[in-house]
């Protein structure tokens, strides 16, 4: 079952195997967060660490199964999964 959260309600996801991996704690343990090394190379010295957070994409990684969830484009959006071969 596939639910995708919502930043409006508590945020819930399942992942193809059925493991709960978004849950709303904070913070959440299956979260992953990325950002690529170009954006990252347009931070230098002090940074706000809420603003590096807003800038980062999530990725969920699925202890059960090891597959990973990546909100390429935050979570209003259906997110890609990659799993291992
Ligand atoms: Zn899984």
């Amino acid at each position: 079952m596939l639910r995708i959260p919502s930043l409006v309600s508590m945020p819930s996801f399942f992942c193809k195997c059925g493991e709960r991996i978004l849950d709303g704690r904070i913070p959440q343990p299956t979260e992953w967060l990325l950002m690529s090394d170009v954006e990252y190379g347009t931070y230098s010295g002090m940074v706000d660490a809420e603003q590096l957070y807003l800038a980062m994409k999530s990725m969920l990684l699925c202890p059960q199964c090891g597959r990973v969830w990546i909100f390429w484009n935050g979570y209003e959006q259906l997110p890609t999964c990659y799993g291992q071969e």
